[in-house]
Parts: structure tokens; C-alpha cells; sequence
């Protein structure tokens, strides 16, 4: 069961009989129990500091059209987002990033999504590319690479698909041999659909090791490595081409006798799958507000449309099926970005509850949901100018469905 955050659990399932008698004498418990996630004054100061110079320059500097068009971010929009710390939102400050809370994350991931491009760059950076680090790298592995990684000067990326290994990712092939003097490994393999693929410099990279496992049988486990372009044998594919988000990069990257050092193993060997599923569990969260992002900027434009564009001598905003059609957006919205800040939130509290079903959620919801209505809205209300917006959120919910 899962009820206003509360996981019921058959333990404490059978708590909830006990305390919900307490509730009505304390509310401290019912706060215990039901710990609905409050900013405070001091954290919403905080997130005003943050989030004015980001909306500032994503209304003022992003020439999005542009982006799409040409197919990549210009140097100078990418500098100017790691002068903004864009690049280490998640990054404790202690290594140079911005140390910032899932909510905060959530806010500025919401004005980021106002530029598919940026935002899938972003976060394939943080929300996949350096996580694992973060989650399960050593004190040398984070001193090592966090700072640098923080400020965008090495921009991360993270390789599990392969041409034969998608949604089964336990069938990658991509291998990794250790030396006969167990000072590193040679990676050999290819990876497909690899966004930051040709920008990176530093890699996760999963691939197969052999391992003698615990019945004293030899057996093929997949590891994760932290892996940089200057170790050699690295190559990219052209960039592939998408829709509305042609400005991220998306490309092929080939491990050519690679050699990694085994400091470079992040977790255990043999423990790389785990690692990439608590990856992906811990980012599915961030699709809420990226998307509640998008349908508030959706809805602001299509009012103006539907406020100017006049048929039978009147508005279209005064016929009635528009305004249920607006209605149905704007509860959506709400379902929306109620979620993804409850989530965020909870993953904010303290003994950072496992909220990977409640992230599950959060993404299928902005997935499938919120994609028939977009689909509703514009087939029957807005047709051209707004094609470019809907196909950025189709693209982004096909990619956050699956990796993040
Ligand atoms: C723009 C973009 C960026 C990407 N960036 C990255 C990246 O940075 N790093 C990375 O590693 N990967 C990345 N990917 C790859 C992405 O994660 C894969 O596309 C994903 O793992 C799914 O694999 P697949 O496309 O091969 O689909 P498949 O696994 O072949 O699945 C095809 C369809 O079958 C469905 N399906 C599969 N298995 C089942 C099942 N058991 N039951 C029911 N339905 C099923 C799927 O839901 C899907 O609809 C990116 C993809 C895109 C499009």
C-alpha cells in the first residue's frame, strides 16, 4: 500500500491501527506518519536566490528555435550554464556543486525544460551520467572527478544501451577484462544512444566481467566504471537526429582496448547492475517538474492564442470546448506538479526514504498521462506554431520513460 507517502508495509501495517488512535491526540505523530515535505522561509529565500538568474536567462538568452534548428547549444549558452552551476545542481558543495535539495533540483529543473535540448544535456550529466559516483563512488572517485564535473569542465555521460541490449539491460556485451597484473581492466565494446556521447569526457560505463561468484563457479556479472576519453580507444558516431531535441547529443560511443585502471570500478565488481538500476530509480523523479514546466508554458502560450485567434467573431477562448479543454490541462498540471514536488520532497526527508515507487510513478504519469492531452489539445485546438513544443515533450517522455 502507499498512502499519502506512508509505505504500509505488512510491519508497520499493523502499527497503523495503534497510531492512527493517536492522531487524534497528537498531531506531532500525524506529522511522524504523514510527513508532508514543507519548505521553510529560509529554504524558499534560498530557492528565490537560485531561481531568478536561471529564469532570467532561460526568458532572455535561449534561442531555442535556433537550437533545434541548428542541432546543437552554442558554446556561449553552454558556458553561461555552467557559470550559473547548472552543471552541479546535485553536487554537494563540498565538492564545488550547488548542494541542492530535490526540491530545489525540481524548481530549477522546471524552468530548465523551458529548452528540451538543455535540459536533456543537464540531465543526462547529473541525473544519470556522474550519479554513480555520487551513489556509490569512493571519497577518491568523488575528490577526483565531482569538482571538475561540478563546473562542467569535464560534462558526464552514461553508457548502458547497446544495438542489442535496451530494455533488458542485463544482456549488455560490451566486456571488460582484467590484466594478469590486476593493475586495470580493457574495455571492449559499443554503445548506442549515448546523450553527451561526443561532449563528454568522463563516462560510466557498464560492461560484463568475470567473476567467480559465490558457489565457486566462474560467472559473468556487470560492473561499472568510471571511464575518461583520455584513457584512449574511444570513439563516436555521427550525432543522431531527433525531434525537438536535435540540440542534444545524442551518438554511439566505441571502447577499443580501453584501458581502466581498477581504482576506476565504482561499487563491487560484479555489482554494476544494481548500480545502474539505483541510478535510474533515484532520477525518475525529475521527469514531474520538467514536464508540469512544459505544460505551464504550454498553457501560458495557447491562451494567448486562444485569446487572439477569432472565429464566428469571436475569441476562441469563449467557446466552451476550449475552456474544458483548458480546464483538463490545467488539473493535469496540477496532478502534475503536485507529484513531482511530494516526491521530491519525501526524498528530501530525513533518512532519505526510498522513494524509487513513488518516483515510478511520478514518470509514468508525466509519460503517458499528460501525452494524451497534449495530444488532445493541439490536434483539436492549436495546430502549427506549438508543433515544435509537443514534439520536444514526446522525445522527452520516450527518453525518461526508459533512462531516466
Ligand atoms: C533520445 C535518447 C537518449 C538516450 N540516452 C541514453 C543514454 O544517455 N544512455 C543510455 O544508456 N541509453 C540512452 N538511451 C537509450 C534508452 O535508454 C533505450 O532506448 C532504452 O533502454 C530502451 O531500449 P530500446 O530503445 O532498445 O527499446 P526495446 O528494449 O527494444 O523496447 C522496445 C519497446 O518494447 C517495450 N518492451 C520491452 N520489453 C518489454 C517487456 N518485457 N514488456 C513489455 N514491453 C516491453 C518497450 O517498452 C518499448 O516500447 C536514449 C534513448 C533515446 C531515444
Amino acid at each position: 500500500f502507499i498512502c499519502c507517502g506512508l509505505r504500509i508495509t505488512p510491519v508497520n501495517y499493523s502499527l497503523f491501527g495503534t497510531l492512527s488512535i493517536k492522531l487524534s491526540k497528537d498531531i506531532k505523530i500525524f506529522k511522524d506518519v504523514f510527513p508532508y515535505p514543507e519548505v521553510t522561509l529560509d529554504e524558499l529565500n534560498d530557492m528565490k536566490q537560485f531561481v531568478i538568474p536561471v529564469e532570467k536567462f532561460f526568458n532572455e538568452e535561449v534561442d531555442s528555435q535556433k537550437i533545434d534548428h541548428d542541432g546543437v547549444i552554442p558554446q556561449e549558452t553552454l558556458d553561461r550554464l555552467k557559470q550559473l552551476g547548472l552543471f552541479g545542481m546535485l553536487i554537494p558543495e563540498e565538492y564545488g556543486g550547488l548542494g541542492l535539495s530535490h526540491v530545489m533540483y525540481a524548481r530549477l529543473g522546471e524552468i530548465c525544460s523551458q529548452d528540451g535540448a538543455i535540459a536533456v544535456t543537464l540531465a543526462a550529466h547529473q541525473a544519470i551520467g556522474l550519479k554513480s559516483i555520487l551513489l556509490a563512488g569512493t571519497e577518491e572517485q568523488k575528490a577526483k572527478y565531482l569538482p571538475k564535473l561540478a563546473t562542467g569542465e569535464y560534462i558526464a555521460a552514461f553508457c548502458l544501451t547497446e544495438a542489442t541490449s535496451g530494455s533488458d539491460a542485463a544482456s549488455i556485451q560490451t566486456r571488460a577484462t582484467l590484466s594478469e597484473d590486476k593493475k586495470y581492466y580493457t574495455l571492449n565494446g559499443s554503445k548506442i544512444w549515448i546523450t553527451n556521447g561526443s561532449l563528454a569526457s568522463i563516462f560510466t560505463v557498464f560492461a560484463k566481467t568475470e567473476i567467480i561468484d559465490s558457489d565457486g563457479f566462474k560467472k559473468d556479472k556487470i560492473t561499472a566504471f568510471i571511464v575518461e576519453r583520455n584513457f584512449g580507444g574511444i570513439t563516436n558516431g555521427k550525432p543522431e537526429n531527433k525531434l525537438g531535441i536535435r540540440g542534444s547529443d545524442t551518438c554511439e560511443v566505441h571502447f577499443e582496448n580501453t584501458k581502466v585502471p581498477v581504482e576506476n570500478v565504482i561499487g563491487e565488481v560484479g555489482g554494476g547492475f544494481k548500480i545502474a538500476m539505483n541510478v535510474l530509480n533515484s532520477g525518475r523523479f525529475s521527469m514531474g517538474s520538467l514536464v508540469a514546466g512544459m505544460m505551464k508554458k504550454l498553457i501560458g502560450k495557447t491562451a494567448e492564442y486562444a485569446c487572439t485567434r477569432k472565429q464566428f467573431n469571436r475569441p476562441l477562448s469563449e467557446f466552451g470546448l476550449i475552456q474544458e479543454k483548458f480546464a483538463l490541462l490545467a488539473r493535469k498540471t496540477y496532478v502534475m506538479e503536485s507529484m513531482a514536488y511530494l516526491t521530491a520532497g519525501m526524498m528530501d526527508s530525513p533518512g532519505f526514504p526510498d522513494c524509487s515507487m513513488e518516483a515510478a510513478m511520478v514518470k509514468v504519469t508525466g509519460k503517458s498521462g499528460v501525452a494524451m492531452v497534449f495530444f488532445y489539445l493541439f490536434v483539436f485546438v492549436f495546430p502549427f506554431p506549438f508543433l515544435n513544443f509537443l514534439l520536444i515533450y514526446f522525445d522527452l517522455s520516450t527518453i525518461t520513460s526508459i533512462t531516466f
